[in-house]
């Protein structure tokens, strides 16, 4: 479509407020207040998708729980529910009957089913890289902040961490929530910090050792340096 109101070029910005203001005029502001919480009026809409019977778009009055939530949709063996995208909230089963709403879990939307047959640590890896990748570089916290995570969460990975690790994820987590220049390096950390503090056994089963492990070999890494070094000299 190339044209919109009355012929002409057309944005139509957020189509749930729009709609929930044409609702108001309709039904009154009474009936808009009737629904979800004193704090949280109203309903939202859900795009849910992931590991249940039936996904798709669901609409609920805010205060309903994660809980009611994951039942309606089919979901029989959640693990996580990773709400409002990779930036979001990683609910565990003992936050189930936490509730969606402003002043608790808040969401533009998204709701993320993964069940028990997931690997959590590839799928917070996945968010740390695509974090990597969105990055700007504009400011050092978010763009040498994401990098240092991925470092830490590949070692953990690949089975080479120390819980020196988790606490170095957990400072630079911390430090870009409220270092950096915008908001998505100050969310991008927020999966791996949530998941450290809900889930800490799946980071302990992961650890190799719970001392100090180096990052990188710094004889291994200075290894490329010095062939280049070694070819160029002999050409
Ligand atoms: S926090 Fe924002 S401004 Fe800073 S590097 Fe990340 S995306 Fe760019």
């Amino acid at each position: 479509m190339n044209a919109g109101y009355l012929g002409l070029p057309t944005v139509v910005n957020n189509v749930e407020s729009f709609v929930a203001a044409a609702m108001i005029m309709e039904q009154g502001a009474d009936w808009f207040l009737s629904r979800g919480t004193e704090t949280s009026t109203g309903t939202k809409l859900l795009s849910i998708s992931g590991d249940c019977a039936k996904p798709g778009v669901y609409e609920y009055p805010f205060g309903t729980s994660i809980r009611k939530i994951l039942e309606d949709c089919g979901a029989d063996d959640p693990q996580m529910v990773q709400v409002a995208g990779a930036a979001g909230t990683m609910i565990g089963e003992t936050d189930f009957d936490r509730c969606i709403s402003f002043d608790d879990v808040a969401t533009g939307g998204s709701f993320m089913i993964f069940d028990r047959s997931r690997d959590l640590p590839e799928i917070i890896g996945n968010f740390i890289a695509f974090f990597v990748h969105e990055s700007c570089g504009f400011c050092t916290p978010c763009r040498v902040g994401t990098s240092l995570l991925q470092k830490r969460f590949d070692k953990l990975l690949s089975g080479r961490a120390s819980r020196l690790d988790l606490e170095k994820m957990q400072q630079i987590g911390t430090l870009m929530k409220v270092t950096s220049h915008c908001g998505l390096g100050a969310t991008a950390p927020n999966a791996l910090l949530d998941s450290l503090k809900n889930f800490p056994s799946m980071y302990e089963d992961r650890l190799a050792s719970t001392q100090f492990e180096p990052a990188f070999i710094l004889e291994d890494a200075l290894q490329e340096a010095r062939t280049l070094a070694d070819s160029g000299a002999k050409s």
